[in-house]
């Protein structure tokens, strides 16, 4: 799949067939009925194995199932979540070639007409992108109001002067599609908004913080695999007549890798858990995933460096999650600006 750079339809089936692409969906509507905590887990165990499939599956649950699910008006719900907990893929789309960090200087306009609104302008990076029949689109009604202009869309696939773009060739999380969104005075109607016309702004920042603890639990899944792999490897591979497990200065060195990734799993657990209860989880969502990234990226990297040569090699699993550990300082907002958000509330 790295290779290839794809995921399989056949493998999302598996995913829509195990319930873990409607976590959150209550039962009366297809979905699994659990709760966030329980998307974050679904997500950690997929990342342990390949976190393109983890982004998938996080990106439908903490993004769009979520946005749709909270934001969307009954009727909305109850014909996209079916659909999302069943078979269709969502993906979630506001950054822009000019606007990432500054997400809300989005230039993506949206043109009131009677009961539609016309879209046109290009989005970048968006995950699931080739695989999505559902994608949330964030355009402004009105440039001049700043933030204050900003709208959530959920626009499908079919729907005329919408098409999906490049596909981005990545360093990791390979198989995960990123691509470019065309939209060119497409129609969609207004029952599709989310939230309020002007609102936007508030659904793209409570959704992504809740994604941001999704990416948190990526990268621990992610840590967890490579951990496992220089276990087991470490156990095997013998040099100076005895395994290297053996020895006291590697030994150590998974010791500390062993409870980092501890220390990141609690950090997002309890971001989890504190979302949940309905507690205020701004600063443990942000610290969770600043943490867990760079864990990712210590560990990962640990995991090559006991491999010796063959980490280096596609022979091992090792060098892809060292490759997939990179974007979680990168995406859901930058680690700069998961500290400028911490700073924020401590200062
Ligand atoms: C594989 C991948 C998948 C993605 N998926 C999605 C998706 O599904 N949907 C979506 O909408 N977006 C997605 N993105 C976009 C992603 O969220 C952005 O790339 C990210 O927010 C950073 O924006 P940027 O790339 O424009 O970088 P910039 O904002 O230009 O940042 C460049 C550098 O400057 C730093 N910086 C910027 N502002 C400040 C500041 N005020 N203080 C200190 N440092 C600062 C940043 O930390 C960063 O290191 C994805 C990106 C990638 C690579």
């Amino acid at each position: 799949m790295d290779e290839h750079a794809k995921i399989p339809r056949d493998l999302i089936d598996k995913l829509f067939n195990l319930g873990v692409m409607g976590i959150e969906v209550p039962e009366t509507l297809g979905g699994a009925g659990g709760r966030f905590f329980h998307a974050v887990l679904a997500v950690e165990a997929l990342s342990a194995v390949d976190p393109s499939v983890g982004v998938l599956v996080d990106v439908q649950n903490t993004l769009v199932v979520n946005a749709v699910a909270r934001w969307g008006a009954t009727g909305l719900k109850e014909r996209l979540l079916p659909q999302l907990a069943s078979r269709s893929v969502g993906a979630y789309a506001l950054s822009e070639a000019g606007s990432g960090s500054d997400a809300f200087a989005l230039t993506t306009r949206a043109v009131e007409s009677g009961d539609t609104f016309r879209l046109t302008g290009r989005k970048l990076w968006i995950t699931n992108a080739n695989e999505a029949d559902v994608f949330i689109v964030f355009a402004t009604v009105n440039p001049e109001a700043g933030y204050r202009g900003i709208t959530a869309f959920v626009v499908e696939r079919g729907a005329a002067g919408f098409s999906v773009g490049k596909k981005e060739d990545k360093l990791g999380i390979r198989a995960s599609s990123t691509c470019e969104l065309l939209l060119e005075d497409c129609p969609v109607p207004r029952a599709n908004v989310l939230g309020e016309v002007g609102k936007g702004y508030k659904v793209a920042i409570e959704t992504l913080n809740e994604g941001r603890i999704g990416i948190g639990a990526q990268m621990v899944g992610l840590a967890q695999g490579a951990l496992d792999h220089a276990l087991a490897y470490t156990r095997q591979r013998k040099q100076f007549g005895k395994a290297i497990a053996d020895f006291q200065g590697v030994q150590f060195q998974l010791a500390r890798a062993a409870t980092e990734l501890e220390a990141a799993r609690l950090l997002v657990y309890n971001a989890a858990r504190m979302r949940d209860a309905g507690e205020p989880f701004l600063t443990p969502a942000a610290m969770c995933k600043l943490f867990a990234a760079d864990m990712a990226e210590r560990v990962s990297s640990l995991a090559v460096q006991l491999f010796g040569g063959y980490g280096y090699v596609k022979d091992y699993p090792v060098e892809k999650l060292y490759r997939d550990a990179k974007i979680g300082q990168i995406y859901e907002g930058t680690s700069n600006l998961q500290l400028q958000t911490i700073a924020k509330q401590i200062i």
